[in-house]
């Protein structure tokens, strides 16, 4: 009935489909959204497939609780939520996606045989941004499929937009203040590091005042360059944390691999030698750093990093300006 799938066919919470050649399709193929479709009847789970795998990258899980591990590990784009379902229904699945911060933002469209309009409130109430009727129409599918994914790419650029720093394009203030909060309570969960360096352009002002502000600006996006530069894990941010202020969120990072990285972009700023004339350190453009740990089994709050981060830069300010100070949490 479905040649598709051969007889050993098994649907499983981990199977990807790749997808095969497709005609039209407005996607790019190396971003080629991901969907997950859900329903306890691999037979339903199958039509689905077809009707959706040569466009898009297709998961499949069979129960609510294989849906909300695939939605966690794989973020997909969009899910197809069967309704009714053993154990954990649709509305359960549907709750659980959006009271998590990891999955609330992926679209959630019901495919139910259920046609009263209570049960189709319910779902929008909960989050749902959709009904699909079954027996499923193919073009009905593929139609409200792709003006949801639309959506859902347009509002992920909008949501990076709103947390990038317009000047130098790294991240901004607002990004920062939720990510470092996050990282804080997985630091303290696993029982590992956390570190920030803060760093300041020294006499900026000077520097404003001499060369101009247009000049300013260039410079912020080259100290902004090289910092992107110099971080080299992929967990590491970097995000403007004021007019002249940076920071760098390192994820499992030790006291001692903070010092080090702070000191690579201390040498890493002044070696693009852009001309400070105004500066009393330098005749080039040079940055003070603060570096603030908080150990692997210390309970640390954000704010407290942030303010003893903060603390070290000022200290740098005051013994000299281009230089390094830090230090860890005790409690
Ligand atoms: P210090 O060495 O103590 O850090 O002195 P400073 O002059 O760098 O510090 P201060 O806080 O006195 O001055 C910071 C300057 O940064 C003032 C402000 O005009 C400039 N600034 C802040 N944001 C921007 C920006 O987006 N573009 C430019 N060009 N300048 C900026
Ligand atoms: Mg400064
Ligand atoms: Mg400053």
């Amino acid at each position: 009935m479905y040649p598709l799938f051969g007889e050993n066919f098994q649907v499983t919470a981990a199977t990807t489909y790749p997808p095969t050649n497709s005609n039209e399709n407005f996607f790019p193929t190396s971003t080629r959204p991901r969907l997950l479709v859900v329903d306890d009847q691999a037979t339903n789970i199958q039509v689905l497939y077809q009707i959706l795998s040569s466009d898009y990258q297709v998961l499949m899980a069979t129960s609510g609780a294989q849906a909300l591990a695939l939605c966690a590990s794989k973020q997909p784009d969009l899910v197809l939520l069967d309704l009714v379902m053993p154990e954990m229904d649709g509305y359960q699945v549907c709750q659980r996606l959006k009271a998590d911060t990891a999955t609330r933002d992926i679209p959630v469209i019901f495919i139910t045989a259920q046609t009263d309009e209570s049960a189709e409130e319910k779902g929008f109430d909960l989050g749902a941004v959709d009904f699909i009727s079954k027996p499923i129409n193919p073009r009905i599918v593929r139609a409200r499929v792709k003006t949801h994914l639309m959506l859902k790419a347009q509002s992920d650029l909008l949501r990076s937009w709103a947390y990038l720093d317009g000047l130098t394009g790294v991240h901004n203030r607002r990004f920062f203040d939720e990510r470092v909060a996050a990282e804080m309570g997985r630091a303290i969960r696993n029982q590992t590091a956390l570190s920030l360096v803060m760093l300041d352009v020294d006499f900026f002002k000077r520097f404003n005042d001499h060369y101009g502000h247009q000049a300013g600006d260039d410079c912020l996006r080259r100290v902004a360059k090289t910092l992107k530069n110099s971080l080299m894990r992929a967990g590491d941010h970097i995000a403007r944390y004021g007019g002249e202020e940076f920071v760098c969120l390192l994820p499992d990072t030790n006291f001692t691999g903070a010092m080090q990285l702070a000191e690579t972009i201390r040498r890493d700023v002044i070696s693009l030698q852009i001309e400070h004339a105004q500066s009393s350190v330098a005749p080039f453009v040079t940055v003070s750093l603060g570096v603030g740990c908080k150990p692997e089994k210390i309970h640390g709050s954000a704010n407290s990093l942030i303010s003893l981060a903060d603390t070290q830069l000022y200290k740098a300010k005051e013994h000299g300006r281009h230089r390094i100070f830090g230090a860890e949490l005790t409690e």
